[in-house]
């Protein structure tokens, strides 16, 4: 038997992909339901929320027919917006300043003027500083940086970026200052959702022809024995091993791991989110699908509204917003539960989203592993960690596996990958 760690849709991927081979396998989760990050959970039994996962933005055929497969959807426009000291602007800000006072826009033209010649910036914050200028850099991406990435720009690495920034020529920055922007330059052309069910919809297909064992937390890995011990004190023998879990976790569940590799797994830096979710007695509270927040007296960094992504997330009439605040061992939460709630309640009714009043709902959540942060320790440690899993032959796969900023599409891919190895590997 496979033996595939965690039910999140990388783990799903890996144990529907070996079964279409006809491999045996069987996929153990440590909670109640099957999804992880793209499982969901109901506020008063109407409401529902996803754990951070949103939309599926993937343009690759192959996932796309994996999801489709598996349920109708909507199809969105990614139109999302920017909060910045009570001005709305349009997302990408950097090519929608139009909305801001003309000393702010100033500022922000004059520096984007003078930004400094860096052609090999040693961190993110000197290819911020060389693509805008001193004063967005500080005040749009460096504030957004230090509240949902948890350190300062100048202690991350440049290897995750990608296409994720629009970079507007000198012109294009201009016109947008000038005048609202019809086109949408954001980098995603299309986002999908499924109509009913959240996105988890999305891997029902895949879910259902996988042998999925919920409630199965593991405790102990023995490489020598091939034996994994569970919370619920029952054991199994397997043959080989895929796992998908957070690294820090799976590495201090293997039996006599090196020390070396236990030291390389605590150097590693992951954001824990706090998901703040609100019901509205209402069906025009949220605007948007999505928006930013970069004022750092606010502490959620942004906020998403499930109720716009498919209707089924509200009951009739009513509607949806979920903010997210993220922490980690860089950076203390400063607010949690209840506390927290009231923040941003009291933080939204200023920002003009909603009122007292139009709150129905509203439900407080954590998750421990959201992000994985790209700080300057995380490449050398990720290898030796996974130089080890290669002479073992453990699998690796996913976004904690691989330790990576992987979107549900790539995890699906992940997962696919993985099982293929360990085909090739027999
Ligand atoms: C803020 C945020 C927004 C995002 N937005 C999007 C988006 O809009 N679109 C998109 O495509 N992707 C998005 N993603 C990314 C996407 O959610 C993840 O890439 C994907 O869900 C990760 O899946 P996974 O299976 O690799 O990991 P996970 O979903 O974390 O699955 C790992 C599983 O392992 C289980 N587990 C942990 N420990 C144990 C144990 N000891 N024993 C057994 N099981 C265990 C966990 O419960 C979990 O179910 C977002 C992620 C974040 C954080």
């Amino acid at each position: 038997m496979i033996a595939i760690l965690g039910g999140g849709v990388s783990g799903i991927s890996a144990g529907y992909h070996l079964g279409l081979r006809g491999i045996e396998n069987t996929v153990f989760e440590k909670k109640p339901s099957w999804g992880g990050l793209c499982d969901n959970f109901t506020v008063d039994k109407k409401y529902r929320f996803d754990y951070f996962v949103h939309l599926s933005f993937g343009d690759d055929e192959y996932l796309n027919k994996v999801f489709s497969k598996s349920t109708d959807y909507n199809i969105h426009k990614p139109i999302g917006y920017n909060f910045y000291h009570g001005y709305w602007i349009k997302h990408p800000a950097q090519n929608n300043l139009a909305s801001l006072p003309a000393e702010v826009k100033t500022k922000i033209i004059l520096d984007f003027i003078n930004r400094p010649d860096i052609t090999d910036p040693k961190n993110y914050n000197e290819w911020l500083l060389a693509q805008f200028g001193d004063f967005f850099a500080k005040n749009l991406p460096g504030a957004y940086t230090r509240k949902y990435w948890t350190i300062p720009a100048n202690q991350m690495t440049t290897d995750w970026l990608g296409p994720r920034f629009s970079l507007p020529p000198l012109e294009k920055l201009l016109k947008g200052a000038f005048e609202e922007q019809q086109e949408n330059y954001y980098y995603i052309k299309e986002m999908r959702y499924p109509r009913k069910g959240g996105f988890k919809a999305f891997l029902q297909k895949m879910a259902a022809k996988t042998n999925i064992h919920t409630n199965k937390e593991v405790v102990l890995i023995d490489l020598k024995s091939k034996r994994i011990d569970f919370s619920d004190h029952s054991s199994v023998y397997y043959e080989q091993l895929v796992s998908s879990l957070p690294l820090p976790e799976l590495i201090k569940r293997i039996k006599d791991v090196p020390s070396a590799v236990l030291e390389a797994s605590k150097k590693l830096l992951n954001t824990s989110g706090q998901l703040v979710s609100l019901g509205f007695n209402r069906p025009d509270i949220p605007k948007n699908l999505w928006f930013y927040i970069y004022d750092e007296d606010i502490l959620p960094a942004r906020a998403y509204s499930p109720s716009l992504e498919a209707l089924d997330n509200a009951p009739a009439d009513k509607s949806s917003l979920q903010f997210e605040t993220y922490f980690s061992k860089k950076k203390r939460a400063k607010l949690k539960g209840g506390a927290l709630i009231e923040h941003i309640v009291e933080k939204g009714v200023k920002m003009g989203l909603f009122s007292n009043k139009d709150i129905e709902v509203s439900d407080y959540r954590e998750v421990k592993y959201a992000n994985v942060v790209f700080d300057f320790n995380r490449k050398k440690n990720v290898a030796i960690i996974h130089e080890y899993f290669d002479e073992k032959k453990i699998s690796y796969i996913g976004r904690f596996g691989e330790w990576a900023y992987l979107w549900s599409n790539h995890c699906i891919l992940s997962g696919k990958r993985g099982a293929e190895k360990l085909i090739i590997d027999q």
